[in-house]
């Protein structure tokens, strides 16, 4: 350590931002050998920066290499990021559990919103979002085990919430969205919300969207044909030991 070493350091700014560009060079070299052996195109699955504890200036450093989602699961956290970086026309993705008196101010910034698991959720989303005067895209968390702790509804209460969601002005079905639980193998757990998500298509066409795969498991979720990945360490590095 050298008492100079700080945020505003620019040998350190310039270093972490090579870190971070080495660390995107890694991701799309995975992204793009899943996607191959998958026989999916490259654009067929977007890449979402799981950025939730990191500073805003790694969001800056990320999207100056051109990246342009950032997922946060925070709504105080998230909700300061996006006015720092508000020039940057970056898309916010709210990923974590949301309570109804956040969505205020959630529907203030998110343009897709991966974690709707409750009707009243639809409700004050919905009404939140046409009071922003904002299109919020929505997917339905699904609970793949049926342990709802961590979020999601399990796989049969998720089209009585698609269709809350789809009848509501301001909210977009766009499709859905699971975390791999730490019990079952990524694969298997990833098939079964690709079967979720067809079924769910079977009913809204345009529900397209299959939010799944992180730092450990893109691989399986692209194999599985998620359209979203949301990575966090990957990009970024461990967290710091705390809860997420
Ligand atoms: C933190 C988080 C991620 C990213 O996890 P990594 O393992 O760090 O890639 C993805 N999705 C959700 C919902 C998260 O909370």
């Amino acid at each position: 350590m050298t008492g100079s070493a700080g945020p505003s350091d620019p040998d350190a700014a310039a270093g972490r931002s090579a870190a971070l560009a080495a660390a995107l060079a890694a991701v799309d070299e995975r992204l793009r050998a899943a996607c191959a052996a998958a026989g999916r195109r490259r654009d067929e699955v977007t890449l979402i920066a799981v950025s939730k504890t990191r500073p805003a200036a790694d969001i800056a450093a990320l999207a100056a290499l051109g990246v342009r989602d950032f997922g946060e699961n925070r709504d105080q956290e998230a909700a300061g990021k996006a006015r720092e970086l508000a020039g940057l026309d970056l898309a916010w993705h709210f990923v974590g559990q949301l309570q109804t008196n956040k969505c205020r101010s959630v529907a203030a910034y998110a343009g897709v919103v991966h974690s709707v698991d409750r009707l009243r959720l639809v409700g004050v989303l919905g009404s939140e979002a046409v009071r922003a005067g904002r299109k919020i895209d929505v997917l339905v968390q699904v609970s793949l085990d049926g342990d709802t702790r961590r979020g999601g509804v399990p796989a049969p209460a998720v089209a009585e919430l698609a269709a809350a969601v789809a009848v509501a002005p301001a909210l977009r079905l766009r499709g859905v969205m699971a975390i791999a639980p730490l019990a079952v193998e990524p694969a298997r757990a990833f098939g079964q919300l690709d079967r979720v998500a067809a079924d769910l298509r079977g009913l809204h066409p345009g529900a397209t969207w299959i939010s799944a795969g992180m730092s450990a498991d893109l691989e399986a979720a692209v194999a599985a044909g998620a359209t979203h990945v949301r990575l966090g360490t990957a990009l970024f590095g461990v967290r710091p030991p705390f809860d997420r």
